[in-house]
């Protein structure tokens, strides 16, 4: 860490900005915040900080400013791709004391909310009013709406609704050197503001434009009626077959998740559902709307399943049988530990068509590496969580597991697809963006960064080729190759 403040100074001064009690610089307190969920690298930061206001928050930022500190914003470190890591030292912001939902317009359909709001949050104070915060990451109960601005979250019902950018109507952001700006509709503004859409251009920015603070985010009305089925099938090419057919009927489910054998015996062993055990692939779809379109649309989805070979296609009785359906599908990464003591979760797109041949492909990467790869995934919108399990006590494994993740997602690319849906590039799939993007394309996402950080000092050492990685994990590379 290049600073010209001793670490000791540093700490007094974040303390006169935030509070002793909001400042952590031992390296018992530091550990919690080495990483995110994605595991496979860990560092310190020099310091975190738990801010309890924009005004706070402002101030750290241009403390940092005058140190040259690097400063990583933080939400509830739920992200799967590094992307909240202190590569290189620097001040963590940690958004989990600025957290409440500042106001829900029930006339307007929207609500204000602090940056660390957790997701789910949104709509437990929106509900009574037959309201809903649409994207809904299976991480909800924890993330908050910074880090889902950040990496543009998507989730299992955001094939229908849309992601993150979708709902979030305008922000207020700390830019780098402590200006606080407000990029789109302000909190008592109109639907549209003109000019460039600097608020779009921040959203998927992966922390490296400045700290988000506060949201105004867009409510949706809770639909009046739902239908969700369980459709079970021998293979997941059988699967992957039906969710082709169900989109090209012109039918849009809410929600089109699959979940493979793996994944249903560890949900079963976990929760104890009624999965069938021995399917090859199961497949969630919701349908929502008004009554009669619904009842329209079931029977449709009913047939396609059945002429893709269907053993089973389940209609969920009641809103209680629902519920514990949706438990299952969003606790599905929980339910691994069962399975393994580790497991990295790749993120990779590809044209929905091409599910059965990447689902092919991974069963071969599985083989040829000797390691377990449970999938469960948004299969409407072709993006793929495919699990490598693996045991980090054994290097060797280690080393297969980074090579199996990197066929894989070397394999979305060729297919079309893309190496993230929703998780970002963080410091995990640098490597990947000069395969996916020409130089020229990746300067023009250099410049627009630049000018919202011409320092670097936000975030860095995420995205792009050639940022510098954490020492452990060059490591671990090195023995991959
Ligand atoms: C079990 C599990 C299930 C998941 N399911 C999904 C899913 O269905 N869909 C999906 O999209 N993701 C999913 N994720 C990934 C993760 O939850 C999302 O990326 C989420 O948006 C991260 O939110 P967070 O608050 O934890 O952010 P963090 O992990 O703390 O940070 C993520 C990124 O956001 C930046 N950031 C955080 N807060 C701010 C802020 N206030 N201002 C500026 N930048 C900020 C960080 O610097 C970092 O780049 C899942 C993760 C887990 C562990």
């Amino acid at each position: 860490m290049k600073s010209k403040a001793d670490k000791k100074d540093l700490t007094r001064r974040l303390a006169e900005i935030v509070g002793d009690d909001a400042v952590l610089t031992d390296e018992q307190e530091l550990v919690v915040y080495e990483c995110d969920a994605y595991t496979l690298q860990k560092n310190l930061p020099t310091a975190v900080v738990l801010p309890k206001s924009a005004r706070e928050v402002a101030a750290i930022v241009r403390l940092c400013a005058d140190l040259d500190l690097p400063i990583i914003p933080r939400g509830a470190g739920t992200s799967l791709s590094g992307a909240v890591l202190a590569v290189d030292g620097g001040v963590m912001i940690a958004l989990t004391r600025m957290n409440r939902v500042l106001n829900v317009d029930p006339r307007n359909r929207r609500a204000l909310v602090e940056a660390g709001c957790v997701n789910a949050w949104i709509t437990r104070d929106a509900e009574k009013h037959g309201l809903f915060y649409a994207p809904d990451p299976s991480s909800q109960p924890a993330c908050t709406i910074g880090g889902n601005i950040a990496t543009n979250s998507g989730g299992p019902h955001t094939l229908k609704n849309g992601v993150t950018t979708n709902h979030v109507l305008g922000y207020e952001m700390v830019l780098p050197d402590g200006t606080v700006e407000w990029l789109g509709v302000e909190p008592n503004g109109g639907e549209e503001v003109g000019g460039y859409d600097l608020r779009g251009a921040g959203i998927g920015s992966e922390g490296m434009f400045g700290v988000v603070t506060r949201a105004l985010v867009r409510l949706s009305k809770t639909p009046p009626a739902f239908k969700t089925f369980l459709g079970v099938f021998a293979s997941v090419e059988q699967a992957s077959r039906a969710v082709s057919d169900i989109i090209a009927a012109g039918i849009v489910p809410a929600a089109l998740e699959m979940m493979d054998q793996l994944i249903t015996q560890a949900l079963e062993e976990a929760y104890r559902f009624g999965f069938p055990l021995d399917a090859g692939a199961v497949l969630i779809v919701e349908l929502d709307g008004l009554a009669n379109g619904v009842e329209q649309q079931a029977r449709q989805v009913d047939e396609i399943c059945r002429q893709n070979k269907a053993s089973e296609v389940r209609l969920a009785r009641d809103d209680a049988e629902r519920a514990a359906l949706w438990k299952c599908r969003k606790r599905a990464f929980g339910a691994i530990g069962r399975l393994s003591p580790n497991y990295v979760t790749q993120d990779g797109v590809v044209p929905r068509g091409k599910l059965p041949e990447i689902m092919r492909f991974i069963r071969t990467v599985s083989e040829r590496h000797d390691l377990r790869i449970p999938n469960v995934f948004h299969a409407g919108d072709g993006n793929i969580h495919p699990l490598i399990l693996y045991d980090e006590r054994d290097p060797a494994q280690v080393k297969r597991a980074l090579q199996a993740g990197d066929d894989i997602l070397g394999k979305c690319i060729e297919l079309g697809g893309s190496v993230t849906g929703e998780h970002g590039i963080g410091a995990e799939k640098i490597d990947f963006m000069s395969r996916q993007f020409t130089r020229d394309d990746l300067e023009a996402m250099q410049q627009l960064r630049r000018v919202f950080d011409p320092e670097k000092r936000c975030n860095p050492h995420k995205m792009f080729p050639g940022a510098k990685r954490c020492a452990e994990f060059t490591q671990k590379k090195q023995v991959a190759a």
